[in-house]
């Protein structure tokens, strides 16, 4: 007699914040969200530290965000500054191998080419249509023939572009719906290393989020392009994408996004005068998980989500 093996697979996600600064709610929230996520189906959850750009990471910062996430209750399965697990190192400024193993594999494709172009030649040349403060790269420095590219010199200063189709990338959003960008449209040929060496955010994430074995990304809606550009980095490195969730920003009473610069929102602030039951109510009510203000710890709201929609991956967030 055979037993039946499960097959279904519990989600994976993850939180990764960049630790240039305290949290404040925003973070908090996107935090909560994440956890909850793959928490109402039994799953696990990675923290993994962004500190790529050596000029705003400190490590002070990245003890602060484990210090607030524990006293919030929210805690991790895997990673952190301790690099718990088998998939780390968890600290992006320990990658540098793993990210130099995969910019190497697109320059073979002949996708990537050397820019030299500064910021402030890249806003002189943008689209008079982008008011909304993105930047399209206008391809001054993209090679005039089609990809292939070869020889990207080495030692030679300026960051490296990796070349975009004008094509359409779809894809269904568990929060957002179905997505549709186009990256030569929307974004341009974007930056994988930047001209100080340093590795571009779209590049790691991507090749972190699929050796750790992230199955679910969850996080806010200022990301959607990012997520075209991602799709196309894991298309191209031969990766299975993770699901992706894109909540809608959280704003104060005036209608506006929460920033790092409110800062009476800084878990620095919140923490003297309040009590992390209070600040994770706070937020389930500002994120309409609950409909009342109460104070009420992570356990017990995720207890109320997995009552109210069920043990099903990634279903609170589903329409
Ligand atoms: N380090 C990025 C941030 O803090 C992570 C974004 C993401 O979740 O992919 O914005």
């Amino acid at each position: 007699m055979s037993v039946k093996q499960s097959n279904i697979q519990l989600p994976k996600g993850r939180f990764a914040p960049s630790p240039s600064g305290r949290m404040h709610l925003g973070n908090v929230y996107a935090a909560l969200m994440s956890w909850l996520s793959v928490k109402t189906s039994g799953g696990e959850w990675v923290l993994r530290i962004e500190d790529l750009d050596p000029g705003r990471s400190r490590r002070e910062y990245a003890e602060l965000i484990e210090d607030d996430l524990r006293w919030l209750g929210l805690n991790w399965d895997e990673g952190g500054l301790e690099n718990r697990g088998s998939r780390g190192p968890y600290c992006q400024s320990l990658r540098d191998e793993v990210y130099r193993r995969y910019f190497s594999e697109l320059a073979e494709k002949g996708l990537l080419y050397r820019c030299s172009c500064r910021r402030a030649d890249i806003l002189a040349t943008q689209a008079p249509h982008q008011s909304d403060g993105r930047i399209v790269y206008s391809g001054r420095c993209r090679p005039a023939v089609e990809p292939p590219f070869h020889e990207i010199e080495t030692g030679q200063s300026g960051a490296i572009r990796l070349w975009v189709p004008d094509r359409d990338i779809r894809f269904e959003d568990m929060v957002a719906g179905e997505q549709t960008f186009n990256l030569a449209r929307d974004c341009g040929d974007f930056v994988v290393r930047r001209s100080d060496g340093a590795w571009a955010y779209q590049l790691a994430v991507v090749v972190d989020d699929a050796l750790m074995g992230i199955t679910e990304v969850v996080r806010g809606d200022d990301l959607l392009l990012s997520t075209a550009q991602q799709i196309y980095i894991y298309r191209l490195l031969g990766f299975e994408p993770p699901r992706f969730g894109h909540f809608p920003l959280l704003c104060n009473e005036a209608g506006q996004r929460l920033s790092k610069r409110d800062g009476a929102l800084s878990m620095e602030v919140l923490r003297n005068s309040h009590k992390p039951e209070q600040i994770i109510g706070r937020v389930a009510r500002l994120a309409k998980l609950i409909d009342r203000d109460e104070p009420l710890s992570t356990e017990e709201l995720l207890q109320e989500c997995i009552t109210k929609y069920g043990r099903r991956t990634g279903a609170i967030f589903s329409k």
